[in-house]
């Protein structure tokens, strides 16, 4: 008859597997995850936020309409064209060029 033992597990060997490993750093050229980003007057209805253009990194100032129901906008860069970032908002007012703060000339 067949009769499974009960698998013993050895406690060093899952000791030293939930080690944690440090995450490693992707270097294949993606896209920055991050993005320099300051919102302002988040609690009115007409919301700014200060960000630079995800693509071109030029400074831009984005006037937004912060009232329900909101969705995802995508602000769309003056400078470049592209999609600068994503806002959660109900409506773009304006997007205006702006020497970024972040930048050290
Ligand atoms: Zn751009």
């Amino acid at each position: 008859m067949n009769y499974e033992k009960p698998k013993k597990r050895n406690p060093q060997e899952t000791e030293s597997s939930k080690q944690y490993k440090p995450r490693p750093r992707s270097e294949q050229g993606e896209p920055q995850a991050c993005q320099h980003l300051r919102l302002l007057d988040c609690n009115k209805p007409v919301s700014r936020a200060i960000f630079e253009c995800y693509h071109c990194q030029e400074g831009l100032l984005c006037e937004y309409k912060n009232v329900l129901p909101v969705q995802d906008i995508d602000v769309r860069c003056p400078s470049c064209g592209k999609i600068a970032i994503k806002l959660i908002g109900q409506e773009v007012i304006s997007t205006t060029v702006i020497p970024s703060p972040w930048k050290s000339v």
